[in-house]
């Protein structure tokens, strides 16, 4: 049989021993006759997982006690709510970075709670798509915090840059990017992911947040959404997405074999050179981002003939290479080549590449 490689953005490919060792424990877990899914989220076998699977992202991540990790609901988008909801206070404003489709999505969320200072930080170098540097965003004074999306999913632009905005809370979308390369903590107010990219599979949104900016939300804001009461209930406030937690503590552990983050860090530039390389060698392929803000992760490329698109798709899916075609608001292909793609998955797709462009170029 081929070997399947999936490219999907979301819910994306998982690693292969995750989901073996799902397989064989699914029916009969830790010997209890049942599967993870079916016990309580209170019994002891799971609140081992459920803690297990917090400790293991804390080392990865490095994660300081000052910070609470909530297991959520809700998706990312759910957190495009939860953050004005618990960090607004009285403030009347939070300064919102425009980067993309998904800073923009979570903008349009924020206007339901407060007038967003919105900072367009969209520009044109050399003709390509780039973000602006950090030092040029104009952060107003009275924002009760600043939210920004390093890594946009669907345009393929990051920026790599740290923040460093003095006493700011800053608040971070890493949707796309969590636990792929490592991270400063302590520069975040808040950071949060939906799971199913580089985490688990989807239904779990993971919360990171400083402890002092807890116990703020505004008494409207559902005490779902609430990470005070998340906190206070070690996110079993309500029944949490048990599975989709399970999952992806296997992950963590699968992640702490490979090396940890800074491994894993080291194989996705690899990946990500690679990829970039056969594009830009060749006309017959096209990145329109600025190198400086090119996304690790999820790679847009378009071909010089559109008209070969649906060829491509068709010949690359025979071959074993599915999901690539691009997001419709951009269109093209795109490759996400998240934590669990392996190096040969990404060197198929080149080979591939190449060879549809010696037949067709
Ligand atoms: N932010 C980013 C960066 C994303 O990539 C996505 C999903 N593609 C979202 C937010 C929305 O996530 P969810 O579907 O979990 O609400």
């Amino acid at each position: 049989m081929t070997q399947i490689y999936n490219f999907s953005s979301g819910p994306a490919m998982l690693p292969v021993e995750v989901l073996r060792r799902a397989e064989q424990e699914l029916t009969n877990w830790k010997g209890l006759g049942t599967s993870v899914m079916e016990i309580s989220h209170r019994s002891k076998e799971f609140i081992q997982v459920a803690q297990e699977a917090e400790s293991d992202l804390r080392d990865l991540l490095k994660i300081p006690a000052n910070y609470k990790v909530l297991f959520c609901h809700g998706g990312a988008r759910g957190q495009f709510a939860a953050i004005p909801g618990n960090l607004l206070g009285s403030a009347a404003t939070a300064d919102y970075v425009d980067g993309g489709y998904w800073a923009h999505s979570a903008i349009l969320e924020a206007e339901k709670f407060c007038a967003p200072n919105v900072i367009d930080v969209k520009t044109v170098l050399d003709g390509k798509r780039a973000i602006l540097p950090m030092s040029q965003w104009q952060l107003s004074d009275d924002a009760a915090y600043v939210h920004f999306c390093p890594n946009e999913t669907i345009d393929g632009v990051a920026i790599a840059e740290q923040p460093a905005f003095g006493n700011k809370v800053v608040v971070a979308d890493l949707s796309s990017t969590i636990l792929s390369s490592p991270l400063d903590i302590n520069r975040y107010g808040v950071i949060y992911a939906g799971a199913q990219k580089n985490i688990g599979p989807a239904g779990l949104t993971i919360v990171i947040v400083r402890e002092d900016l807890l116990g703020k939300a505004r008494k409207e804001v559902p005490s779902i959404l609430d990470y005070k009461v998340l906190a206070d209930n070690d996110s079993m406030f309500n029944t949490p997405p048990t599975f989709a937690w399970y999952l992806s503590g296997l992950v963590f552990k699968w992640l702490k074999e490979q090396g940890g983050v800074a491994e894993i860090d080291r194989i996705n530039q690899q990946k990500a050179d690679l990829l970039y390389g056969v594009i830009d060698k060749s006309d017959f392929y096209r990145n329109d981002v600025a190198t400086s803000n090119r996304s690790r992760m999820n790679v847009p490329f378009q071909l010089a003939d559109a008209s070969l698109d649906k060829l491509f798709l068709d010949e690359s899916y025979a071959a074993g290479l599915h999901a690539l075609k691009g997001h419709r608001v951009v269109g093209g292909m795109r490759a996400s080549i998240y934590n669990a793609m392996p190096f040969e998955g990404v060197k198929t797709l080149t080979d591939f590449m190449i060879e549809f462009e010696r037949r067709h170029g």
